[in-house]
């Protein structure tokens, strides 16, 4: 086997932007697909989308209460109440054909199409009846509380862009737009394989020293979250024949991603099989946790091998393979620290942060082997290579 110190042909110790990059260079175009739109959560769109509708599609009332004209209603509550003439109402799928005059109004109910004549609506709160025909106003109607048509999107504007993931936010304006069926990228087909003579199912009886696999059911969670499709590869021994043998069951799929198995140890056979019998793009990333991390191929399929320990391969997956197989960036905000963070000389940290009071506080336990500090923390506190933070200065944050 070879050693891992000896002069690599590869490059080594890649920044973070690097590797993402690097993954992202070697995934193939996605085809193109469509769906029902109630099934796209999670997707990439593939063309943009534009309204095939208006909305709102006619002007109409934000809230139940009357409609009136804003100018009759303007000295409402100085002094005493506005007495209108009640003449119709209009509600959702039944409009008020007439035209509403002046010292007139008519009964509204959110969405119904406001009537000719007026521009302003008063809240049903704000109304007390006076006889069946007539209503006293508490305040004035405002002209705010009116949605006008197109106010939204108008009909033919293109509103979602080629590239978008679709969010439930996204997939419910889609419908809004009036498309049944959305053009998306098809699922990347990412194979999952861990390895580790140690790790092993979780139900079975635990020996001392044995794990259970975590990272397999984490790391499945998060690509069916990232929209991708899984193909289950299991689990490996710690041996090259049988790391072959599964590695060989991927056929089909886009890029195969490795839990464990790429670090400096003897019995690391993932990173020795790419070394010596794949490819290898980098080996190394100048971060923590997930610093061991490998990426490169075998018979042709990009292979990243993300590192056993539990903390480094969720964050590893969280800062560079989603964003690479998504095409998402990673989303950062900026928060006050409460409590100083180490900094690394040579490497970028990613410590568990707990966000509390709008500041950002250390977890307290960074060890990669704490998988409960992902679980409880809220976000993930970049700290640039040099660091460290003081309490006080601002720092980017990713959320968890
Ligand atoms: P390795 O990267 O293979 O050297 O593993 C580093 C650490 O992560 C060891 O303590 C392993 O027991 C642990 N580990 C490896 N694979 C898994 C896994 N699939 N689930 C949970 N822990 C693991
Ligand atoms: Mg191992």
């Amino acid at each position: 086997m070879l050693s891992p110190m000896s002069q690599p042909t590869f490059p080594m110790h890649v920044s973070v932007t690097e590797a993402r990059e690097m993954l992202a260079a070697l995934l193939p175009a996605l085809d193109t697909e469509t769906v029902p739109v109630s099934q796209a959560l999670g997707r990439t769109l593939a063309a943009p989308l534009a309204a095939r509708v208006s909305h709102p599609s006619a002007t109409e009332s934000a809230l139940d209460g009357i409609a009136a004209r804003e100018a009759d209603t303007l000295t409402a509550g100085k002094e005493s109440p506005v007495r209108l003439r009640l003449v119709g109402e209009s509600r959702a799928g039944v409009p008020f054909e007439g035209t509403v005059g002046a010292g007139q109004c008519v009964r509204i109910y959110t969405g119904a199409p406001l009537p000719t004549g007026v521009d302003a609506i008063c809240p049903v709160e704000e109304l007390q009846d006076d006889g069946p025909e007539h209503v006293l106003l508490r305040r004035p109607a405002f002209p705010s509380d009116v949605r006008h048509e197109g106010g939204d999107f108008r009909a033919g504007e293109t509103v979602m862009a080629a590239g978008l993931w679709l969010s439930a936010p996204r997939v419910a304006l889609a419908a809004a737009l009036g498309h049944a069926h959305v053009p998306v990228r098809r699922r990347l087909r990412v194979a999952l394989l861990s390895t580790g003579d140690e790790v092993i199912e979780p139900g079975q009886a635990l020996k001392p020293g044995q794990v259970y696999d975590s990272n397999r059911v984490g790391l499945s969670a998060m690509l069916q979250e990232s929209g991708c499709e899984v193909i289950e590869l299991g689990h490996a021994p710690d041996s090259p024949e049988a790391l072959q043998a599964a590695i060989g069951q991927a056929g089909g799929a886009d890029v195969l991603l490795t839990s464990g198995g790429v670090s400096m140890g003897r019995y690391d056979f993932m990173r020795d099989l790419l070394i010596e019998r794949g490819r290898v793009a980098f080996w190394k990333v100048r971060m923590r946790p997930g610093g061991p991390a490998i990426l490169g191929g075998w018979n042709g399929l990009p292979v990243f091998g993300l590192p056993g320990n539990p903390v480094s391969s969720l964050v590893v997956f969280h800062v560079i393979v989603r964003p690479a197989l998504t095409g998402q960036p990673v989303q950062s905000l900026k928060l006050r620290t409460a409590t100083p963070f180490r900094g690394l000389a040579d490497k970028t940290a990613f410590w568990r942060g707990v966000i509390k009071g709008g500041e950002v506080h250390d977890y307290g336990q960074q060890g990669s082997g704490i998988l409960r500090s992902l679980s409880d923390a809220d976000a993930l506190v970049i700290v640039p290579e040099g660091g460290p933070v003081a309490a006080g200065e601002t720092v980017d944050v990713v959320l968890l």
